[in-house]
Parts: C-alpha cells; structure tokens; sequence
C-alpha cells in the first residue's frame, strides 16, 4: 500500500509518540480514492475466506468497510459506541477501553444483523493496544459466528495490540505498520516478502 504509505508521510501528523493523526484522509476528512485502494486491498489479502459480512467500529472504520464490503457484495455492521433510543434490546455488547480518548464505551451490535451462519472479517482504522478488536471478537463469539481475521489500516506495532492478537491465532493484515513515531517522525516496518 504505497499510496497509504505517502499520505501518511505527507498529511499524517504526529502527535506524540504514540499517536499519530491522519484527519486529513481518514479520522475526519475522508479520501474516496484511497479508501477505494483500501478496500481492493482487504478483498485481495482475504480474498479465500467466504467473507459473509464485515464488522467494524464507529465511527473510522466505517469508510474501509464500506469499500471493502461494496467490493464482496455483502454488508456492513458497525458497533455502536453509544446507546441509542432505537438500539435497546436483543444486543450483542462489549467493553471497550479507548487508547485515544482514555474512557471505556460500552458497545454493542444488534444481534438481528450477526448469527452463526457469519463468516466476519473484523475491519478497523488503528491498531494499537488491541482493545477495540478484542471487544468485536467478542462479539463475534458471542454471535457464534466464526472471525476469519482482522484487517487494519495502519497498525501501530510498537504497541501490544498486534502481539496479543496474533498470539490469540488470530489472522491480522495491516495495511500500513508504523515501527515509531519519535521525535516527529514516522518509522515503517520492514515489509518481509517471502
Ligand atoms: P486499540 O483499541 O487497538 O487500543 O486502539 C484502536 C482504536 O483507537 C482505533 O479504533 C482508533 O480509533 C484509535 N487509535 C489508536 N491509536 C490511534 C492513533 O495513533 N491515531 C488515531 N487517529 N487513532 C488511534
């Protein structure tokens, strides 16, 4: 993914050195083109799992799911960070704690859109501690479906969340893996082709 690869260089901003901003083509305002890119790109790493739905989170991954998911010709569910007055029985929930905004939202998916017969590929903007792929695993389990793998836009693998999930056996493709963020400047990870 080169594409991604130069608009973080060239639009993403450092924050610290843990967190990078990327407003410009993802967290806020949103690139059509690239998201495009994104979506191929998802469809071509799972390309032999019988996706039958993408789950992701709101309010960022919903842009790469809906790319990913126009492209197999199945839906998208996204879990709710919030309650809302139509969303309150029959849920699916989870606890989810933010890296970015430090409070734990509960989240929850309606369980009419997920049952057993789902083969779900798990979709999101970040990884960096793993806690929002966790709580949609959860989920998942909770729905008796299967998790065929989690597809991340830019994982951040300094921070545990990629470890913990593949240490889980769990299939994790990130687009873009950022080693640092210090002193400003961003730091990919060695692709290894094999
Ligand atoms: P995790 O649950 O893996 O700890 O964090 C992932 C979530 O936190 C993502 O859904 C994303 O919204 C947010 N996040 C984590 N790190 C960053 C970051 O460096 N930049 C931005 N923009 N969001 C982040």
């Amino acid at each position: 993914m080169d594409l991604l690869k130069q608009k973080i260089l060239n639009d993403g901003i450092v924050l610290s050195d843990s967190v990078l901003k990327v407003d410009s083509f993802l967290n806020h305002q949103i690139d059509p083109n690239l998201m495009k890119e994104i979506g191929d790109e998802f469809v071509e790493r799972f390309r032999d799992e019988k996706i039958t739905k993408i789950l992701t989170i709101e309010s960022s991954g919903i842009a790469p799911a809906v790319m990913t998911a126009l492209k197999l010709g199945i839906n998208v569910v996204f879990a709710r960070k919030r309650k809302s007055l139509t969303l309150v029985n029959d849920l699916y929930t989870a606890s989810v704690h933010s890296f970015t905004k430090n409070v734990t939202n509960e989240i929850s998916v309606s369980k009419s859109f997920l049952d057993e017969n789902d083969r779900i590929l798990i979709i999101d903007d970040f990884l960096a501690n793993g806690q929002a792929a966790l709580g949609l695993l959860d989920i998942v389990k909770q729905a008796n479906a299967e998790a065929v793998g989690i597809g991340i836009v830019i994982e951040k693998s300094f921070q545990d969340g990629g470890e913990i999930l593949r240490d889980k056996g769990i299939r994790v493709e990130s687009l873009a893996q950022i080693e640092s963020l210090k002193n400003g400047q961003v730091t990919f990870k060695e692709e290894v082709t094999v």
